[in-house]
């Protein structure tokens, strides 16, 4: 589904990714890993279109997507949340969702006001499943900016989830989650997979990412230093070196 090949983001001097391969199946949850300021969220902000890369190349489904902007590859079925919550703070957590469902298309088709004021039936149900899956069916009318902060991370999922993606891109979602929210989100992660979700996970909980990705890929200094089973990587001496040996690690 998705490929990168040779796929670098230099700022100044400084590799923040450097020639990267792998590839993401169809239906599978890739897990990225690696140390604080090993290049994650730089290879998810190349895949999205944040900035340009450097060099190398990015394919979805067959086509070479590494110059489209973004709201483009959110068209092709990209769809991403953000390791530091980006929500609209003023506007409701029906009307974040209402956003995210619409934005592709309005710029293609129908007017934004039309849509607005009428919206379809199945579009709104559609919504409406979005919420009662990610727990914020109670939460509808209120803020965003108003949500408790496990809330507001569930509704970044949701938001992703609105836009209809084939590919999930989950920049660490269990970020100052608690316990028992990480377990729902491990549960909602599994329910995702089993409707036929393709997810791309970072995240620093061990735990949740050895249990729920079938391939793991592992970066160190903006390089892939181990792919494989979680099995496979846990057992790496080179993954077990990067996170014991790394000084940015946090
Ligand atoms: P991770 O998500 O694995 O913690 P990042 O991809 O955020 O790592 O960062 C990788 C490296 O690139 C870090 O050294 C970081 O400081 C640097 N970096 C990330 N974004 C920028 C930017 N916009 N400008 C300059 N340096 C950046
Ligand atoms: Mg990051």
């Amino acid at each position: 589904m998705l490929e990168v090949s040779g796929l670098s983001k230099h700022f100044g001097g400084l590799r923040a990714v450097h020639e990267l391969d792998f590839k993401v199946d169809q239906g599978e949850v890739f897990g990225l890993i690696g140390p604080n300021g090993s290049g994650k969220s730089t290879t998810v902000n190349l895949i999205c279109g944040l900035f340009p890369a450097t060099g190398g190349r990015i394919t979805f489904e067959g086509h070479d997507i590494g110059n489209l902007p973004t709201h483009r590859r959110l068209e092709a079925g990209l769809a991403r949340t953000f390791q530091s919550i980006r929500l609209f703070g003023q506007l409701t957590v029906w009307q974040n969702l209402w956003m995210a469902q619409n934005a592709p298309e309005d710029r293609a088709r129908r007017g934004f006001l039309k849509r607005w004021l009428g919206g379809s039936r199945a579009a709104r149900e559609e919504l409406g499943q979005v919420l009662a899956f990610s727990g914020l069916a109670h939460r509808r009318d209120d803020l965003a900016a108003n949500l408790a902060f496990g809330e507001q991370r569930r509704l970044e999922l949701a938001r992703a989830l609105a836009a209809r993606p084939k590919l999930l891109l989950l920049d660490e979602p269990a970020a100052g989650m608690n316990a028992e929210e990480i377990e729902q989100l491990d549960a909602r992660i599994r329910k995702l997979k089993a409707d036929g979700y393709t997810i791309l996970l970072i995240e620093h909980h061990m735990e949740l990412i050895m249990a729920v990705a079938d391939r793991i890929c592992v970066l160190n200094f903006g390089q892939k230093i181990a792919e494989g089973t979680p099995a496979e990587v846990q057992a790496d001496p080179k993954v077990r070196g990067a996170y014991l040996g790394s000084a940015r690690e946090g």
